[in-house]
C-alpha cells in the first residue's frame, strides 16, 4: 500500500506541477508579456495542457487509484488518503471520458473564439462571432454527452466549476433569489439615488495601491506567500499553496475600482493561503469550487469591505491618505456612495442588489441555448428583452449587451455563471454562521482587528481545501443547506436602512 501511494502522489504531484507552470504562464501573459508574445504562449499553453491530460488519463494512474482505495477506505471516509483518493478518482474519470481529440478541438475552437471576440466586442460586431459561438453551444452540448445520463444537459457543466451542485437546485435557488431581487430593485430605485461623486476625483495610483494593500495585510494577507501586479481583468492565481497572488486594474477617476478589486481577490487568496500545508502538490490543495471561491472573496469584499462597521474604524485612514479629496466627505456619504445601487448594463460593475438579476439571466441563457430552446442567432434580442424586464435598462448595442462577458467566447457554455450567485448567497450564509459564534464581530471589525473571523473561516472552510465538497462545508459550518434566506436578510436589512424602505 504504502509504495502505491506514493507512487500515486508523485504521479499527481506531477500533474500538479504541469498544472501550476501553466497558471505562471498565464499569469506572466495577463501582467508582463508583450503582445509579441501572444502566438507562441498560447501554443505553449497548449503543450502543456495536452502532457497534463496525458498524465491524467495515463492508465497507470488509474490502476494505482483502484489498488491503493480499499486500503485508503479503510483509514475511514474523512481521511487524507480517502479523500485524496475520492477526488483524484473524480479528476481522472472525468478526464478520461473525454477523449483526447475532443479535447484539443475544443480547446482549438475557443482559442479562435476568443480571438475574435476581442476584435467583436469593441466593434460590436456579433455576427462575427455567432457562427464560431453556435459551434461553442454545440460542443459544450457534446462534452455533456460524455457523461450521459444526466438529469439536464448542464449538469455536467456546473460540476466542472460546482461539483455535485444540479441544474433543478440552482433552478430552485434562483427562482426565489429573482422573484424577491427584482421588487427589491424597484422599491429602491424608486428612492433618491446616491451621489457618488466623491468616488470619481482624482485618486494617485501609487495611493490607491498603497491603501489597498495595507487593509489586505489586515484581512491576513501573506506577503512572503504572496504579491501583486496590474492587469486589465482582476483575478487571483497560486502556484504553489507558497506563491498565491493577486492582481488589479486601477482608474485615478474611480476609487472603488482597485479598492474593492484587491479586497475581492484578497479574499480568494486568504482562502488558498490557509489550505492545509500538507496537502501541498495533491488535487486537495485547492478551494473545493467556483461558488465556495466566491463566497470568500464576497464576503471579505462586501460583508465586510461595504459595512458600516469596517468604514466606521477604516475611513479617517482613508481620508488621511486622501486628505484633498476625501477630506469634506462625511462617512456617511462615503458608505452610500460605495453602496449605491443602480440600474446598470454591465455585469461586472454592478452593485451588490442587482448583481444577481444580471447572473441568473445569464444562466437561463445558458441553458435554453444548451436545451435548443434559443437560437445563438436570437441571443442578441433575446438579451434585450431580458435586460429590459428585469435589469430596467435597453442596452444600445450587443457591446454592452451579449457581447460583454468573455466566458461563452472563451470557455464552455454551460457552467459559467452560477458560482458567482451561489457566492453571494453563501458569503451571508457564511457570514451569518461566524457571527452566531462570535457576536463580537462588528465591534471587531470596527476596531480593524480581523482574527476572529479570519481563524473561523481556516476553521470551517479554508483548511479543509478540496477533502470536503460544497455542500459538506455548508452545512457543517453554517449546520444548514445553502439557502437564499441570509442572503435576502442581509440585503434587505442594510438596503433597507440606506434606502428608508
Ligand atoms: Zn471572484
Amino acid at each position: 500500500m504504502d509504495a502505491d501511494f506514493d507512487d500515486l502522489k508523485s504521479r499527481l504531484a506531477e500533474h500538479d506541477d504541469l498544472k501550476h507552470a501553466a497558471a505562471l504562464l498565464r499569469w506572466d501573459q495577463a501582467t508582463y508579456m508583450p503582445e509579441g508574445g501572444n502566438a507562441a504562449r498560447g501554443r505553449q499553453l497548449a503543450t502543456l495542457e495536452r502532457i497534463a491530460h496525458a498524465r491524467l488519463t495515463d492508465p497507470e494512474l488509474a490502476r494505482l487509484l483502484d489498488k491503493v482505495t480499499p486500503a485508503a477506505e479503510r483509514e475511514g471516509d474523512a481521511s487524507f488518503a480517502a479523500r485524496l483518493v475520492r477526488v483524484a478518482r473524480k479528476d481522472v474519470e472525468r478526464a478520461t471520458r473525454v477523449p483526447a481529440a475532443f479535447v484539443g478541438d475544443f480547446v482549438n475552437l475557443r482559442a479562435e473564439l476568443y480571438d475574435r471576440w476581442t476584435r467583436a466586442r469593441p466593434a460590436n460586431d456579433f455576427a462575427a462571432v455567432a457562427p464560431l459561438l453556435a459551434r461553442n453551444v454545440e460542443m459544450s452540448r457534446e462534452y455533456a454527452g460524455f457523461f450521459a445520463p444526466f438529469d439536464h444537459v448542464a449538469d455536467p457543466l456546473i460540476d466542472l466549476m460546482d461539483p455535485d451542485v444540479k441544474t433543478a437546485s440552482i433552478r430552485a435557488l434562483f427562482a426565489e433569489l429573482r422573484g424577491a431581487l427584482v421588487p427589491l430593485v424597484e422599491a429602491i430605485t424608486r428612492a433618491a439615488p446616491a451621489d457618488e461623486s466623491c468616488l470619481h476625483r482624482q485618486y494617485p495610483e501609487a495611493d490607491q495601491l498603497a491603501v489597498g494593500s495595507e487593509i489586505a495585510s489586515r484581512f491576513g494577507y501573506d506577503w512572503t506567500r504572496g504579491r501583486q501586479d496590474k492587469t486589465h481583468h482582476p483575478f487571483m492565481t497560486k502556484f504553489s499553496l507558497g506563491d498565491v497572488r493577486i492582481t488589479t486594474r486601477v482608474r485615478t477617476d474611480d476609487l472603488s475600482e482597485a479598492l474593492f478589486s484587491t479586497l475581492h481577490e484578497a479574499g480568494h487568496a486568504l482562502y488558498e493561503q490557509s489550505i492545509d500545508r500538507s496537502f501541498e502538490a495533491t488535487p486537495l490543495a485547492e478551494g473545493t469550487s467556483s461558488g465556495v471561491h466566491e463566497s470568500q472573496s464576497r464576503l471579505w469584499e462586501n460583508q465586510v469591505g461595504r459595512s458600516l462597521p469596517f468604514w466606521r474604524g477604516q475611513y479617517p485612514k482613508l481620508q488621511a491618505a486622501f486628505p484633498a479629496q476625501l477630506g469634506d466627505v462625511s462617512l456617511d456619504t462615503f458608505y452610500r456612495a460605495i453602496n449605491r445601487v443602480k440600474r446598470s448594463l454591465i455585469r461586472t460593475a454592478a452593485d451588490e442588489v442587482t448583481y444577481g438579476l444580471h447572473v441568473i439571466m445569464r444562466f437561463d441563457f445558458e441553458l435554453e441555448l444548451l436545451e435548443g430552446s434559443l437560437a445563438v442567432a436570437d441571443l442578441p434580442e433575446a438579451w434585450r428583452a431580458r435586460a429590459t424586464s428585469d435589469l430596467g435598462v435597453t442596452p444600445p448595442d450587443d457591446r454592452d449587451g451579449c457581447l460583454q462577458d468573455v466566458h461563452w467566447f472563451d470557455g464552455p457554455v454551460g457552467g459559467a455563471f452560477q458560482s458567482y450567485a451561489l457566492g453571494n448567497l453563501m458569503s451571508a450564509q457564511f457570514f451569518d454562521a461566524a457571527l452566531r459564534a462570535h457576536p463580537s464581530l462588528p465591534a471587531e471589525i470596527e476596531a480593524g482587528h480581523f482574527d476572529t473571523l479570519r481563524t473561523w473561516l481556516v476553521t470551517n472552510i479554508h483548511v479543509h481545501g478540496r477533502a470536503r465538497t460544497p455542500d459538506e462545508l455548508v452545512l457543517g459550518a453554517t449546520g444548514s443547506p445553502l439557502s437564499t434566506e441570509p442572503y435576502l436578510r442581509y440585503l434587505r436589512t442594510k438596503y433597507g436602512a440606506l434606502y428608508g424602505l
